[in-house]
């Protein structure tokens, strides 16, 4: 890989390297009053895209970067437009815009090949191209290397065919 692709890879050997989605889902919503109350959990899908942002807290630019799922990816790119309005409308800050990247995991064939359960992330830049949005939160599953072929266990060849039995 060139170091002109923008694409970056990184290797996974653990399930919980696997980035998943910090969208929330309220399964109480709260008070809409009082925005107290409610009752969720964290979405928990793998993650399909990284979001590199930028909030204003306590006078000082901080980092807010967020894995999303594609159900939660818009929520979330809603909210923070939201709040970097307010930041220009009371501060009189400018944010800058998120960054956005596709995260692609995909099986190491040669890893698993010699036992070792590796994947790769890579990472692509999608802040300007479309991006198919979902409704549910779903994991799409991780396509899995070729069933491992065992010498021992293939057929030898056919036994010579023994013609005088026949006769
Ligand atoms: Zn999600």
């Amino acid at each position: 890989m060139s170091s002109s692709d923008p694409r970056t890879r990184r290797v996974i050997t653990r399930a919980w390297q696997i980035p998943t989605c910090e969208g929330w889902i309220w399964s109480i919503e709260p008070d809409p009053e009082t925005g107290l109350g409610g009752a969720g959990h964290a979405c928990k899908a793998r993650a399909s895209h990284h979001i590199a942002a930028v909030r204003y807290t306590g006078g000082a630019h901080t980092p807010a970067d967020r894995d999303v799922c594609r159900a939660h990816l818009a929520a979330e790119l809603d909210h923070l437009r939201r709040e970097h309005a307010w930041t220009w409308r009371l501060q009189r800050v400018a944010m800058p815009a998120p960054t956005i990247t596709a995260l692609t995991l995909t099986v190491d064939v040669r890893g698993w090949a010699h036992g070792h359960k590796r994947w790769h992330l890579t990472e692509t830049d999608a802040t300007t191209t479309v991006i198919a949005l979902e409704l549910f939160s779903t994991s799409p599953p991780i396509p899995t290397p070729p069933p491992r072929r065992d010498r021992t266990a293939r057929p030898g060849a056919p036994a010579p065919q023994l013609a005088l039995f026949t006769l």
